[in-house]
C-alpha cells in the first residue's frame, strides 16, 4: 500500500471502530518477551497495546515527520546535516511500538529493505564526502536482520574518514536472547582505536529507546551490560509519552536506571505529530516544567529536550520560552533553529524548504512544530 492511499478517518475519535478495525491499518507485533512486561507494567503496555485512539485523523500520511526514503534517489539513504548519512537498510522490527516515529513504513508495511545494489549507492555516496563522520544504520530495526546489517557495516567502517558507527536499535528490548557472546563480539569488533593515530580510529555506539523503568528486565540489562562490557558506547533515549513517562517520578526512576547500568542517557524526544499518535503527545511546555521538576538530576543525568523538525533537532534548556502561533486551526511553537537553509538544502537534496518553514534575514531556518496538547 502507497503512503498516499493510507485511509484517513473523518473526523475525531473513529466511533465504534474496533481494536481489529486498528490493526487493519497499523499492523500489531508483539514478543514473548513485550507481552510479559505488558502484563505486569501499565507503562510497557500503553506503548504496545493498539488503541482506537490511532484512528482518530491526526498527523496524516504525507507529514514529513515520517522520515523519507531517499536522498539523491538512494533508497534507505537520508542526510539533513553535514557530519553524518542515515541509513535505514531495513524498515520493519519484532514489536511495533504504536507512537512510532515511521508509523506508515513499519506499521503500516511500506517499506522494503535496501538492495545490494541500493546500498552500493549509498557506500559510494558517503565514501565521496570526507565530511561524513558518522553513519547511523537506524530502522525499523537493523538488529532484526544481522546479516544485512553485517553487510553495511563492513562496507561503512572501510571508509577512512569515518570516525564513529552508530546503530539505532530497540531489538534488544524485544528480543535480547539474540545478543549472545558472539554478537557482542561481533558489534564490538568495529572498534578501532590507535591512540597514537586517531584519525586512523573509529568507535560504535548503540542508541537503545527506554521509555518506562519498567523495561530494564534482568534479561536486557544483562545485554546491555555485554556491550558495556566490550567497551560499545550505549546511549538510552527516551521519547516523551502521555499516561507512560510523562510524570516526573517515572522520568527520575528511569534516569536513575540508566545510571545504575552504565548507560549513557542520550535524548528525550517530544513525542512527533505522526498519524495516530495524537493521545500520546504533551505539549513542549509540559516537557519543560518536567525539566524543572527533574532539576536534582544533574550533569549527565540531566535529560537534553529535544523536539524534532524536519530540518534537525531543536534543542530546549531548563526555562526556555516558547512562542505559540496559530496557523492552519492548529497550535504550533515557532523557532528561529541553529539551521541554515543553504546547509539543509544541499545536504538533504531539496529543492525547498518543509511546509512551515520559512528563512530569516540572517539565513536561517524559522520552523513552525506542531505542539501537543495536556489533558
Ligand atoms: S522499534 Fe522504533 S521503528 Fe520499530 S516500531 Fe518501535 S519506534 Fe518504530
Amino acid at each position: 500500500m502507497s503512503r498516499t492511499m493510507l485511509p484517513v478517518v473523518e473526523g475525531g475519535a473513529a466511533r465504534g471502530a474496533t481494536r481489529r478495525d486498528v490493526t487493519a491499518r497499523f499492523r500489531a507485533k508483539l514478543t514473548a518477551n513485550v507481552t510479559r512486561l505488558m502484563r505486569r507494567s501499565e507503562g510497557v503496555a500503553r506503548q504496545f497495546m493498539p488503541s482506537v485512539e490511532e484512528l482518530e485523523e491526526y498527523g496524516g500520511t504525507e507529514t514529513p515527520f515520517e522520515e523519507g526514503k531517499d536522498n539523491r534517489g538512494i533508497y534507505g539513504l537520508e542526510r539533513i546535516y553535514e557530519d553524518r548519512a542515515v541509513l535505514t537498510p531495513y524498515f520493519d522490527c519484532s514489536a511495533y511500538c504504536r507512537y512510532c516515529f515511521k508509523k506508515t513504513r513499519t506499521l503500516a508495511g511500506d517499506g522494503r529493505a535496501m538492495t545490494p545494489e541500493d546500498v552500493d549507492r549509498a557506500i559510494a555516496y558517503i565514501a565521496a564526502d570526507p565530511r561524513i563522520r558518522i553513519v547511523l544504520v537506524t530502522g525499523g530495526d537493523p538488529l532484526v536482520r544481522p546479516e544485512l546489517l553485517r553487510a553495511v557495516l563492513d562496507r561503512a567502517a572501510a571508509i577512512p574518514h569515518v570516525r564513529q558507527l552508530r546503530i539505532g536499535t530497540r531489538n534488544l528490548l524485544f528480543r535480547p536472547e539474540l545478543l549472545d557472546d558472539a554478537m557482542a563480539d561481533w558489534l564490538a569488533s568495529y572498534q578501532r582505536l590507535d591512540p597514537a593515530d586517531l584519525a586512523a580510529s573509529r568507535s560504535l555506539a548503540l542508541a537503545v529507546s527506554i521509555n518506562h523503568p519498567d523495561e530494564l528486565y534482568p534479561a536486557y540489562v544483562r545485554a546491555l551490560r555485554r556491550l558495556l562490557e566490550r567497551g560499545v558506547v550505549v546511549r538510552a533515549q527516551v521519547t516523551l509519552l502521555k499516561g507512560v513517562n510523562d510524570d516526573a517520578a517515572t522520568l527520575r526512576r528511569l534516569y536513575e536506571s540508566f545510571a545504575a547500568v552504565g548507560l549513557t542517557p542520550y535524548y528525550l524526544y517530544h513525542c512527533m505529530p505522526v498519524v495516530g499518535a495524537r493521545h500520546f503527545r504533551t505539549s513542549v511546555q509540559r516537557g519543560l516544567d518536567l525539566l524543572e521538576e527533574l532539576a536534582p538530576l544533574t550533569g549527565a543525568l540531566a535529560p537534553h529536550y529535544v523536539y524534532v523538525t524536519p530540518v534537525g533537532k531543536h534543542r530546549l534548556g531548563r526555562g526556555a520560552q516558547l512562542e505559540h502561533v496559530e496557523r492552519a486551526g492548529r497550535r504550533w511553537i515557532r523557532a528561529t533553529t541553529p539551521y541554515r537553509a543553504v546547509d539543509f538544502l544541499a545536504f538533504s537534496d531539496s529543492e525547498a524548504l518543509p511546509p512551515m518553514h520559512e528563512v530569516d534575514a540572517a539565513g536561517r531556518i524559522v520552523s513552525h512544530y506542531p505542539d501537543g496538547e495536556d489533558g
